[in-house]
């Protein structure tokens, strides 16, 4: 394969823990005393990769898309917002090859939801589960994953050029 037919992407995204709503990453919703406070609906995980697509694209990032000064986007399920970037994506002849994740978050523990949220991902875009890797770090009792004020999501992502 030419080189010039892939595209490499990353996206970071970090999201107050604090608030009294589900905590959602990646799509799957799990049981902790806060949730994430953003105007969307915060999904730390599906944020990063949909900036890490965008990022792949050359498209500008997430803010860009879907503002958060734009009422529409108030709590807005991030799923969709995931979908209209893979639909930009699919337009320009672009499919993912694969999907690397890690999470960065105290507490909630999320060794026991990796599976799900793997699982999840890969329904989202439309790939097999093995394309898709899920991480889980703490922040080390250290700094604001550590103090567990904050959950953070890295993402890389690989599209290739499908014809
Ligand atoms: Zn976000």
């Amino acid at each position: 394969m030419s080189m010039e037919m892939l595209r490499i992407g990353s996206g970071h995204d970090r999201h107050r823990l604090g608030a009294e709503r589900p905590l959602l990453i990646g799509g799957v919703t799990i049981p902790h005393s806060t949730g994430l406070i953003g105007h969307s609906d915060a999904d730390v995980l599906l944020h990063a990769l949909t900036d890490a697509i965008l990022g792949a694209l050359a498209e500008g990032d997430i803010g860009e898309w879907f503002p958060d000064t734009d009422a529409e986007n108030k709590d807005r399920d991030s799923a969709e917002m995931l979908r209209t970037v893979l639909t930009k994506a699919r337009r320009g002849k672009f499919r993912i090859v694969n999907i690397d994740c890690t999470i960065f978050a105290q507490r909630p523990k999320l060794s026991p939801y990796k599976t799900a949220i793997r699982e999840s991902v890969a329904a989202l875009v439309g790939l097999p589960v093995d394309r898709v890797g899920v991480k889980a770090k703490t922040g080390e009792h250290v700094g604001p994953i550590g103090r567990e004020e904050a959950i953070d999501a890295e993402v890389a992502v690989l599209l290739e050029v499908t014809e």
